[in-house]
């Protein structure tokens, strides 16, 4: 079974998650960490769980997901899986990083591609590949159904949705990727934001203020 580690890196407060299976194998996904210490956290836990990172991956490539791709991919040497819509998105974020004081923001290109209905594997587990556009027009999510766990990036937070203003966002697509893709999983599933507390799909199709079920389109 997987476990499922959290560490919270950058000014953006922005969810890097580690996910290993008890064959010691894992992949980091959304890694945000930038200052030397975020990375020793990083590098020191993985280390210390003697862990084999198999997969760098990106749910999308927002400035506060991507901080710490060169630092995962140099360490790990590890193949780099974005979707290709966001491709773009990854390559535009060295104009604009030091408009946000990252001047030490170094570019990773991908090494392939995900879609929709894609897996990626590592060790005993296995992650359906789920596309989930609306806050980046490359956005995916990474559902381990064995576990009832979603990790989401910035798609559907507790209580609130990712925005839609950025390049490539769009509102009525990120509330039909909710609705169609993830208000379709079992209640029970944890979602793992890019950013705040976990919820589950239950909770936020009964509660959350923009797209729980009970709000007309
Ligand atoms: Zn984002
Ligand atoms: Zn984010």
């Amino acid at each position: 079974m997987i476990q499922i580690k959290t560490f919270t890196f950058n000014s953006f407060e922005e969810n890097t998650y580690l996910v290993f299976d008890e064959t010691g194998k894992g992949v980091v996904i959304d890694p945000g960490c930038y200052e030397k210490d975020e990375k020793d956290e990083l590098a020191q836990f993985i280390e210390t769980q003697n862990i084999k990172i198999k997969y760098l991956l990106n749910t999308h490539c927002h400035i506060d997901h991507v901080l710490g791709n060169d630092f995962v991919k140099e360490k790990y040497k590890v193949p780099f899986l974005i979707h290709k819509n966001d491709d773009p998105v990854l390559r535009s974020v060295k104009a604009y990083a030091p408009s946000y004081g990252f001047n030490l923001y170094r570019e990773v290109l991908p090494d392939g591609y995900l879609a929709e209905g894609d897996t990626v594997t590592f060790g005993n587990t296995l992650f359906d590949v789920l596309f989930l556009p609306g806050h980046a027009p490359g956005h995916i999510g990474f559902y381990h159904k064995e576990s009832n766990s979603l990790l989401s990036g910035d798609v559907l937070f507790e209580q609130s949705i990712g925005r839609t203003d950025l390049p490539g966002g769009d509102f009525n697509t990120l509330i039909k990727s909710i609705h169609q893709k993830i208000f379709t999983l079992p209640d029970d599933v944890v979602v793992y934001p890019g950013h705040g507390n976990t919820t589950t799909v239950g909770e936020e199709k009964i509660s959350n203020p923009f797209c729980a079920l009970n709000i007309s389109q």
